[in-house]
């Protein structure tokens, strides 16, 4: 199947998000899924752009609203697969009170993060994620602020499935999402996507020599929560220490919990539509004094 639109990129030359748009489709192609069936919903961005390129039902949403989009589009037709990509600012600043309440919830969806660590569209202000010290247009003297850590957010805020690839290495990043696709439950996964028409610090050249895959190198199970968030803690080192590494793979995996769906599906078993009533009956109840 042809995943690509016929559409024209607008995105500069160079950018990461490209390589985003390679790994959605090989993933979508090795997966199997129907572009008549799935839902690609994003925020407002250079990133949030990607659904116009691909071929799928595709919701370019407000901005900071696509996790809300796209849970409305889990409720609506549960048998689609939906995938949200949008911004490090999309996602952790104007939409920061949606995240956490999808991923504890455990929605069956999958949210891309692509991680430039600035806002682009807006031509280089400071994001959550944006380095200590960088300066963006807003901020000439360095950002005062200290990096969101988004990888161990997801895993507090109760994501079952949180990872995080980079947009240079097209194979490890299919291969995460891919994975991403497969999980029964809410997955995060963060591609840090160098923009380098802004971002003159976090870049493919920066990346180069510095990923350490966790699983393959460093042998870390995804299950082990607690070494999962340690892991996590050393992708900030890099702006204080020159020599850090920066970790890429499964962080966090769980499939013990229930999803959101699942738990419709059983309230619909236990109260059958031919016995309405004994849904009130039994919310009613719960009042009798
Ligand atoms: Fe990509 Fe940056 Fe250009 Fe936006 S400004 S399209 S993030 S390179």
């Amino acid at each position: 199947r042809e995943y690509k639109s016929s559409l024209e990129s607008t995105w500069c030359p160079g950018c990461g998000d490209f390589g985003v748009v390679t790994a959605l489709t090989r993933a979508f192609s090795d997966e199997k899924l129907d572009p008549t069936a799935l839902s690609l919903v994003s925020g407002i961005g250079c990133s949030s752009r990607l659904p116009l390129w691909m071929n799928a039902f595709g919701l370019h949403s407000c901005h900071g609203r696509a996790v809300p989009a796209a849970v409305g589009a889990r409720l609506a037709k549960p048998e689609v697969p939906v995938i949200v990509t949008a911004g490090d600012g999309d996602l952790f600043s104007i939409g920061m009170e949606h995240f956490p309440h999808a991923a504890r919830r455990n929605f069956d969806m999958v949210v891309i993060s692509m991680d430039n660590r600035m806002y682009a569209l807006t031509k280089n202000q400071v994001s959550p994620t944006s380095r200590t010290g960088y300066k963006g247009s807003l901020t000439p003297y360095g950002n005062l602020d200290n990096p969101f850590n988004v990888i161990n957010f997801a895993i507090a805020s109760g994501a079952t499935f949180v990872a995080q690839t980079y947009a240079g290495n097209p194979k490890h990043m299919t291969e995460i999402i891919e994975a991403a696709i497969e999980h029964k439950g809410f997955a995060f996964v963060n591609i840090l996507s160098p923009c380098p028409t802004y971002n003159k610090l976090d870049t493919f050249k920066f990346y180069k020599g510095r990923l350490v895959d966790i699983n393959k190198e460093l042998g870390h199970d995804p299950s082990d929560k607690q070494k999962a968030m340690e892991l996590a803690e050393h992708d900030y080192d890099a702006d204080y220490n020159p020599d850090a590494k920066v970790p890429i793979g499964i962080f966090y995996k769980t499939e013990e919990i229930p999803t959101f769906e699942e738990k419709v599906e059983a309230l619909k078993e236990k109260y059958k539509p031919e016995n309405p009533e004994t849904v009130w009956d039994d919310i009613l109840s719960n009042y009798k004094v």
